[in-house]
């Protein structure tokens, strides 16, 4: 591979992403490590896609830098899985929160922005903060999947993210929600107890609700109102999930 991945050259990226089309996960990870060293890191939303990839890097003592949007709106759920994340694989999640608090936002433009203006509060509480972290490094791993929704259909194992202006890496790209189940039970991998209880995409404690059989998993995600993603995925040139989707079945 060449220095030319942290160009936004479409064609290197996508010989690249060729490349390594039948690599697993593991091995794509190790490609990314020994292409970009520091300049790599991992947003993750402790979905179980990203208790996967946590555990391949924990696993395998990766050198991946590793970092979680704490909105201030987690639920406690998830905020107990982040530690114990870390104990398991003896690893650190960095904490990147955004710059007013939940108080401070409240404040400044009224109570429950989320229930008026969703997409304003998750600029503010999530796509502002990515951007400023994004900024610091070459390349970035993402736990999207083909089959998750048709934005990722093309998705490939390394391609050029437009939105943010770096490379973006993505080993599980090829995966199936059956082999990741597969992949967290096999190792005992924690996951988020949420997914066992009809929640099988996690976000924000109040835009995340419980899901009924037969309904899409991110029906939860916003319900009732037409956004369906954070602003974090736009697809420009390649949809991007920090990921928090997850269920069994
Ligand atoms: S998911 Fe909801 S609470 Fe979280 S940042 Fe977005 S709008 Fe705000």
């Amino acid at each position: 591979m060449t220095d030319t991945l942290t160009s936004p050259d479409p064609r290197t990226v996508a010989e690249t992403g060729r490349a390594l089309e039948t690599d697993s996960p593991l091995e794509i990870l190790r490609w990314a490590t020994d292409r970009y060293g520091p300049r790599l890191t991992f947003a993750t939303g402790f979905g179980a896609e990203g208790c996967v990839l946590i555990d391949v890097i924990g696993r395998h003592c990766l050198p991946v830098d590793i970092f979680t949007l704490d909105t201030g709106l987690l639920f406690p759920e998830t905020s107990d899985l982040w530690k114990r994340l870390e104990t398991r694989y003896g690893l650190t999640i960095r904490r990147v929160a955004p710059e007013l608090s939940v108080e401070q936002q409240a404040a400044a433009h009224g109570p429950e922005l989320w229930a008026r203006q969703p997409d304003r509060c998750c600029d503010m509480r999530k796509v502002t903060p990515l951007v400023a972290q994004l900024s610091q490094f070459d390349a970035w791993i993402t736990a999207i999947r083909r089959e998750q929704t048709d934005h990722r259909a093309d998705a490939q194992p390394v391609e050029w993210d437009k939105k943010f202006g770096l490379a973006k890496v993505n080993p599980l790209v090829r995966w199936t929600k059956k082999e990741v189940w597969a992949h967290l039970l096999e190792h005992d991998v924690p996951y988020n107890p949420l997914h066992d209880r009809g929640y099988p995409s996690v976000g924000c404690l109040p835009c995340t609700s419980h899901v009924n059989a037969g309904e899409d998993d991110r029906t939860g995600r916003w319900r009732g109102n037409a956004k369906t993603e954070c602003g974090l995925h736009a697809n420009v040139g390649g949809a991007t999930e920090v990921g928090h989707a997850g269920t069994r079945s």
